[in-house]
């Protein structure tokens, strides 16, 4: 470990961190919607994992709801970052809804491969969390084709058609570390285990995890800032564990953030899941220079400079009332 001035209190801030080019799309994607149809527009689940971005853009008129038959018949519908199944697209589309998808581009490119594997017969073996958005899209691409791996331990239970036709795709948000290791396994069993044809987790997720890894070494907590139902942040307090942080908690809110875990901490390491605004992470250092952590050093281990272009619906409607 690198060892501060002795005892003196600091926070290693991660980067990057916080919001990420899917992210950053779809959040603008609902102003532009609300700017351009005016309120409410619908937005089917939450459009990216964050309880704050959620509340402000409920105050701006968007409506969140769970299904498409919630909708009203003729309204503007945004589909969340995370994708939606064919059979999502259809219902919309039956319902008269009009449609704009934010799904994350790097999420619909993990789709084309499983309608691709699926059109060549193989069996997707798809690493993910059960229940989440992303994962039921994806599913739902070629639901009779695909198998769920929840874990490294279902690697070495899941029964598969024909082991020789077998390929692994993941959802984007994932674990680094436990995901290679349910591949590692799951080719222990089956050795003719086809690759995607690049990486489903997503630069944002592992650039996330890289710097996190690098803070947790040196830091006696870390915070992790992002919601609960956030994948990749709830990855990045457990990595911030295995590398050596003695204690990582996850907050949505600096107020969360409890005296206790100071107690004998030297240096607080800090980062954000990918759907958190940085004032989120400004309020959390705020508080942290308040109670002696005021000396900041960024550690960063990569540029990001990738940007999405709008939802293509979008595109066609900012150009016609341009
Ligand atoms: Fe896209 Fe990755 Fe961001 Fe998800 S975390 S929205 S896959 S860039």
């Amino acid at each position: 470990k690198d060892t501060p001035v002795l005892g003196r209190k600091r926070v290693l801030l991660a980067a990057p961190r916080g919001y990420c080019a899917g992210v950053d799309r779809a959040v603008i994607a609902v102003e532009k919607a609300l700017e351009l149809y005016g309120s409410p527009v619908y937005v089917r689940k939450q459009i990216v994992h964050n309880i704050h971005v959620v509340s402000e853009l409920e105050k701006k008129g968007a409506i969140f709801v769970e299904e498409v038959d919630e909708v009203p018949t003729g309204s503007h519908i945004v589909f969340s970052a995370h994708g939606v199944s064919p059979a999502v697209v259809t219902a919309a589309a039956d319902r008269g809804l009009l449609a704009i998808d934010a799904t994350c581009p790097l999420v619909t490119k993990v789709h084309r491969e499983a309608v691709r594997f699926a059109r060549d017969d193989f069996q997707i073996l798809l690493i993910g969390h059960e229940g989440h958005e992303e994962v039921e899209g994806t599913a739902g691409e070629a639901p009779e084709h695909t198998t769920l791996v929840g874990s490294p331990d279902d690697a070495d239970t899941i029964e598969v058609r024909d082991p020789d036709k077998v390929v692994w795709l993941s959802q984007t948000t994932l674990s680094v570390d436990e995901t290679m290791e349910t591949v590692r396994r799951l080719r222990a069993r089956f050795p003719n285990l086809q690759d995607p044809p690049s990486d489903d987790i997503c630069y944002a997720t592992q650039n996330r995890q890289v710097a996190i890894k690098k803070v947790a070494r040196d830091s006696d907590l870390v915070i992790v800032v992002g919601s609960a139902n956030s994948s990749n942040s709830v990855r990045l307090v457990e990595v911030a564990l295995e590398y050596g942080a003695r204690a990582a908690y996850r907050v949505d809110f600096a107020s969360e953030i409890q005296q206790e875990w100071l107690d004998g901490v030297v240096t607080v390491g800090v980062t954000s899941g990918a759907s958190v605004p940085d004032e989120l992470v400004h309020e959390v250092l705020a508080d942290l220079a308040e109670a002696g952590y005021g000396d900041i050093e960024e550690i960063k281990t990569a540029e990001e400079d990738l940007l999405f272009s709008l939802p293509k619906e979008l595109r066609k409607d900012l150009a016609g009332n341009a």
